[in-house]
């Protein structure tokens, strides 16, 4: 089964990995060429932290 997701954000790219070692064939697409800047500062949060740790 092919998977299309719309958007490159957090959601897409996630689900986007999750899909592929599932083993669809999955395309993303962004409305963006490239990561644009938004001048903002990151805050990870605990359960972020905790997922990327
Ligand atoms: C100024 C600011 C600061 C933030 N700071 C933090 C922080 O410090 N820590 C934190 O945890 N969260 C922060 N957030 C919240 C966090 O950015 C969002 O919760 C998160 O990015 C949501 O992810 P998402 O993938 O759902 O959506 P998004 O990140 O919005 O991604 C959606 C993507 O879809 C694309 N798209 C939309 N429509 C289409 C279309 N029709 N076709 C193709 N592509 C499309 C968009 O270009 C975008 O790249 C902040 C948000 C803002 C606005």
């Amino acid at each position: 089964m092919n998977i299309a997701i719309l958007g490159a954000g957090i959601a897409g790219l996630s689900s986007a990995i999750t899909f592929k070692k599932a083993g669809f064939d999955v395309e993303v697409y962004e409305r963006h060429a490239g990561p644009c800047e938004i001048v903002a500062g990151i805050v990870c949060w605990p359960n972020a932290a905790f997922v990327l740790h």
